[in-house]
């Protein structure tokens, strides 16, 4: 490859928005032939927002609420700040909270004050609650996510006390990048630490067929490696409970025959968060959202200075017309 035309493609891309750090993946880019890409602040806008607030028999919105804040105020990740604003919006008391331990990609668990006394609380996926013992009623969860929107389920004591719902809008223009990326010939996967549901519903608005949900923090690159082997992603895979799903992951015998020969196929990731990163190094070709966690940006190849996937295949478009210059 000659310097000078990859030189000139990174000015084209730095022009057009795409801040490359890596010559090499401008060159790599238009031979991607699965993109990785994270839910939440990537395919959404990562701005969540409290949408629901459903407590058990016996408990109120207020109580639920200030319960869910007092624990949420010990942890950075962005539902917890939508949990905090909205109970304070709301007026809701904000007992003490003590021992409080962030457990990431899972929720926050602590001592809260209810009724004089000191309780054990558990908040976050309902995967996260089942996987300590709690009991969730039947079909709660699905009908909330189904929406499109994250579950908080919390629990006093092991018992569970309600459910919280949390909605983040779909990036305007997502779906429309992920279309002209298929129309490339990419194929689109979305991987998520959220519920199935939550899964499904973001996946529909977004185009995708294929994704994994329940994906702990650090999974993601493991599936990275999986894809480039040519496994296939079950749509839906992803369980809350984890169990029964295996890993999520068939071989691939993709519709194009792309996961049936023996060369390993390029694999792009799109991400934003700090659980990103790995996936984003273990990738061939790594995109960060601009306004994502400075270890993703420093992670990815590429930045997406304006935050959209259509950076992607702004992103291949700029690596053929770079490419066809040095043959
Ligand atoms: P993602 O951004 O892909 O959804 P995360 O690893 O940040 O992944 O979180 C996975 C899931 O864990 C979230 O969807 C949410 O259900 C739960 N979770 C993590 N932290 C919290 C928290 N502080 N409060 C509530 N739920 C949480
Ligand atoms: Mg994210």
């Amino acid at each position: 490859a000659t310097p000078t035309a990859i030189m000139v493609g990174t000015g084209q891309g730095a022009r057009a928005g795409m801040l490359v750090k890596n010559a090499e993946a401008l060159e790599l880019a238009e031979r991607i032939a699965v993109l990785a890409v994270d839910k939440t602040g990537t395919l959404t806008e990562g701005q969540p927002a409290l949408s629901d607030v459903d407590p058990v028999a016996g408990w109120t919105r207020a109580r639920l609420l200030g319960v869910a804040a007092a624990l949420e105020q010990g942890s950075a990740h962005p539902i917890a700040a939508a949990v905090v604003a909205a109970a304070k919006a709301e007026g809701a008391a904000l007992p003490a909270a003590e021992a409080v331990r962030a457990v990431g990609g899972m929720g926050v668990e602590g001592r809260v004050g209810v009724d004089g006394a000191s309780r054990a609380v558990l908040l976050g996926a309902p995967r996260f609650l089942a996987g300590r013992g709690v009991a969730l009623p039947d079909g709660a969860c699905e009908a909330l996510a189904a929406g499109g929107r994250t579950l908080v389920a919390v629990a006093v004591d092991g018992v569970f006390v309600g459910l919280l719902g949390v909605a983040d809008r779909v990036r305007v223009d997502s779906a429309a990048a992920v279309a002209r990326l298929q129309a490339k010939g990419v194929r689109v996967v979305m991987l998520t630490g959220d519920h199935p549901a939550t899964a499904a519903a973001i996946a529909h608005q977004t185009g995708i067929a294929e994704w994994r949900a329940g994906v702990l923090p650090g999974d993601k690159a493991a599936v990275v490696d999986a894809l480039r082997s040519g496994q296939v992603l079950d749509a839906g895979m992803g369980n809350e409970t984890g169990e029964g799903a295996g890993d999520g992951l068939r071989s691939g015998h993709a519709a194009d025959g792309a996961g049936s020969g023996r060369a390993p196929l390029r694999v792009g990731m799109a991400g934003d968060g700090i659980n990103d990163a790995p996936a984003l190094a273990a990738a061939d070709v790594s995109f960060a959202i601009g306004v994502g966690a400075d270890v993703a940006v420093e992670a990815a190849d590429i930045t997406l200075v304006r935050n959209s996937l259509h950076g992607v295949a702004d992103a291949i478009d700029l690596s053929r017309a770079t490419l066809s210059k040095i043959r």
